[in-house]
Order: C-alpha cells, then sequence, then structure tokens
C-alpha cells in the first residue's frame, strides 16, 4: 500500500466484491467483464429499465471501446453504457470522468491536485479534493467498488508526468 494510511480509505473495508472476475465475457466484445452485485446495478441502471434487472449478479464490461456496460450472460440480459445514470469513467466518451463517484470529484481534479497543488499521495490528495469523503461505492459507482484504486493510479500517472 506504499505507506498510505488506511484510516483515509474509509470504503476500503466494506467492499468484498473483487471475486468472480475473469472468465465471464461480455457478449458483444468478448472481453473479460469485472463482476457487480445486483444492489450497484439496480441503483444504476435507470428506473424505466428496472423490472428488466432480476435479482441476479452482473458483469461490467471492461472494454473502453465496447458500448455494453452490465451483463448476464446465463440470463441473456445486457444494458448499454447509455442505460446508466453516470458517465462510466473509462468507457470512451464518458462525459466527467469521475474518479470518486461519491464525493463527484473528476479525473482532472485528482490530476490537479498533483500538479498545480503540490499533492503527493492519497492523503493530500483527499484532503484537497474533497474526494472520499462520503463513500458509498456500493451504490455509486458503477462498478461497485472502492474508487480508492482509481484515486491511487491517477496519482501514479500524474506524478510521472
Ligand atoms: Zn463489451
Amino acid at each position: 500500500m506504499n505507506g498510505i494510511n488506511l484510516n483515509v480509505i474509509p470504503c476500503e473495508t466494506n467492499l468484498k466484491t473483487d471475486i468472480k472476475d475473469n472468465v465471464n465475457p461480455c457478449p458483444v466484445c468478448n472481453v473479460s467483464g469485472s463482476f457487480v452485485k445486483n444492489i450497484t446495478v439496480r441503483h444504476m441502471i435507470y428506473d424505466d429499465l428496472l423490472e428488466n434487472i432480476g435479482n441476479f449478479d452482473y458483469y461490467l464490461c471492461m472494454n473502453e471501446d465496447c458500448k455494453i456496460s452490465y451483463y448476464n450472460n446465463d440470463f441473456r440480459v445486457k444494458f448499454e453504457k447509455s442505460d446508466v445514470k453516470v458517465p462510466i469513467w473509462f468507457k470512451k466518451g464518458a462525459n466527467s470522468k469521475y474518479a470518486c463517484y461519491c464525493s463527484k470529484v473528476t479525473e482532472e481534479q485528482v490530476i490537479n491536485a498533483v500538479i498545480n497543488d503540490k499533492a503527493t499521495n492519497m492523503k493530500e490528495v483527499l484532503e484537497i479534493t474533497g474526494a472520499m469523503t462520503n463513500p458509498n461505492c456500493q451504490i455509486n459507482n458503477p462498478s461497485g467498488k472502492c474508487c480508492h484504486h482509481t484515486i491511487q493510479g491517477i496519482i501514479d500517472r500524474a506524478l510521472i508526468d
């Protein structure tokens, strides 16, 4: 964890969805998806499509070029990224690339904290941007996972540039 203080990563502990990834390819692009719980999908999909969701869990297509968001091959259900209420940050054309969905902090704000405000670590970035102040990633982040890894990745890239 590179010496990061776990006390500033409040959402890291309440999510245990990093299981069952791989093997389940997207029905359109065939790239492996990332496991997402039903409750996440239920909060992400527009209300008029709620009856199509069912009670099963999903996978999120991680291919930036693919228009598919969530899918379940067993039940032959798939949604497009346009069916999701928020822009999915890693998809091409995402308008507002959120790093932290809970606090609505963008990738650009994280980069600015590093480049302009000289933040060098997660704790400083969180203080400057206000990211992760009210974390509930399971229902706010389209991946259903904590944004901590995404933010750390952005910091690492910004520090190199
Ligand atoms: Zn796909």
